[in-house]
């Protein structure tokens, strides 16, 4: 059975097609918040075992075990905090919104889930700013579920079983997912990443142990309880477990939000799932995973889409987002515009990342508008080093992992690319638009190709 006409049940978005909002009586008519009411019986450490049995791993990007992180949280000591990450800000990763947009209560049932696992009392969704629908189903939702009994005091008539949550709106920026910025924004302050250790399941937020985990990662736990840790682990690539919602976009004829297992390989993905490149164009390279990991030419696609299947390519699965892109793109056009995004983004602390993200930014324009010289590609080797991690002067010397984001881009696309990188700054023009860009009257002018004097 090919990928086209296998059939998997899809249990996160089953209707995602709809695109309609499952609002409370709906959820509860369709089987809903009754894990809710059965974590309600469960003692903590077997919520806990559940979900390590399942071998669930964190859907955000870093593929942390669940299971292993809630256990991290130190003995007795409380309140303890859940934060979910909704901060879902990395380039081509929309799987998080259309969970919070259509199933704004299979994610209130995760918390609720959640937090009697780790004996939190106190939960909160940090949503991204720009994501006003799925902050406001959100609140509508949770509004409901509090009007139901089902968060606040006394959840479901149970004396002395507390859930509380809200929703809180960040402010727009891409660093506030990562979980200590995400946290000392939460806090009211700006949104900076902090060193580790110490880790937020010691000292989170207010100081105290807080767990952070994705939108996803807390929605699959209703469905791990309901149906058992060997279901979740039916679908299973080496340590890769469970459905995952992968996000597809770029230049495929029918880009979308898939929920699959993680054997089903990249090709198929993109040529069976997703209809193959749009107009029947060549496959030029694909990002597998959100814009921050390595670039996989068309030869390296044949893999299992697993955290283990993609690392074994040179790459990462990251936050299942994938990025493909056709012929007819320039790979330095697009990594200049990737450079961009996290020199914009940078949250200036670090030197290596602030600096470093500029500097490679200025670079890859110059190359991009012809006006590039053969020894930037040392520079820019020497700063973003191989694309992978610890390599360059900015992966692994820098607080967060933006550094890294900012660098394993311009490296890989430097190895898989060399020679178009060459090729613009020999012909002094980007060879994909056949323009050129030259300096008059002291700003960047451009023309076609031919029609340009030779210079
Ligand atoms: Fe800020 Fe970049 Fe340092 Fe992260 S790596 S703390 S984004 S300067």
């Amino acid at each position: 059975m090919t990928t086209a006409t296998a059939q998997w049940e899809r249990v996160l978005l089953p209707n995602i097609e709809q695109d309609q909002t499952e609002w409370l009586d709906a959820y509860v008519a369709g089987g809903g918040y009754e894990m809710a009411r059965k974590a309600l019986g469960m003692a903590p450490a077997d919520i806990i075992g559940v979900v390590k049995d399942s071998g669930l791993r964190g859907r955000g990007g870093a593929g942390f075990p669940t299971g292993m992180k809630w256990g991290f949280l130190p003995q007795g000591l409380f309140p303890r905090y859940l934060a979910v990450n909704a901060d879902e800000s990395e380039p081509g990763t929309c799987k998080d919104r259309p969970l919070m947009e259509q199933r704004p209560h299979s994610l209130i049932e995760g918390v609720i889930c959640s937090c009697l696992a780790i004996e939190a009392q106190q939960a909160f969704i940090y949503i991204r700013g720009e994501y006003y629908k799925a902050a406001r189903v959100m609140q509508q939702a949770v509004e409901e579920a509090y009007a139901k009994g089902f968060l606040g005091k006394n959840i479901f008539g149970q004396q002395g079983k507390n859930v509380d949550l809200v929703v809180h709106r960040g402010a727009g920026a891409y660093i506030c997912g990562e979980e200590t910025a995400l946290l000392t924004s939460l806090e009211g302050y700006r949104g900076y990443p902090k060193l580790k250790p110490p880790f937020p399941a010691v000292s989170g937020l207010y100081g105290k142990p807080t767990i952070i985990n994705n939108v996803e990662t807390i929605v699959d736990v209703p469905h791990i309880l309901r149906r058992g840790a060997d279901w979740f682990k039916s679908w299973t690539h080496e340590r890769t477990t469970g459905m995952r919602l992968y996000s597809v976009s770029g230049h495929v004829k029918k880009p979308g939000v898939y929920e699959l297992p993680p054997t089903v390989t990249l090709k198929d993905l993109i040529y069976d799932i997703c209809g193959g490149i749009r107009n029947d164009h060549e496959l030029k390279f694909v990002i597998p995973g959100g814009s921050s990991v390595p670039w996989l030419k068309p030869h390296q696609i044949d893999i299992p889409m697993s955290h283990e299947g993609v690392a074994a390519a040179g790459s990462m699965l990251g936050s299942s987002a994938v990025m493909v892109m056709d012929h007819t793109v320039c790979p330095v056009w697009a990594v200049a515009n990737l450079s961009h995004f996290y020199h914009h983004e940078s949250c200036g602390q670090c030197t290596p990342c602030r600096e470093g993200s500029a500097w490679m930014h200025k670079i890859l324009r110059r190359i991009e508008q012809g006006g590039g010289r053969m020894e930037d590609l040392d520079t820019l080797r020497d700063i973003a080093g191989e694309g992978k991690p610890g390599s360059g002067m900015i992966s692994g010397k820098s607080i967060c992992a933006l550094g890294d984001a900012a660098a394993w881009p311009v490296g890989s696309a430097l190895g898989q690319f060399h020679d178009e990188f060459v090729e613009h700054i020999e012909k002094g023009c980007c060879p994909y638009k056949n323009k050129r860009y030259w300096m008059a009257g002291g700003r960047f002018v451009n023309e076609t190709f031919e029609k340009m004097p030779v210079l």
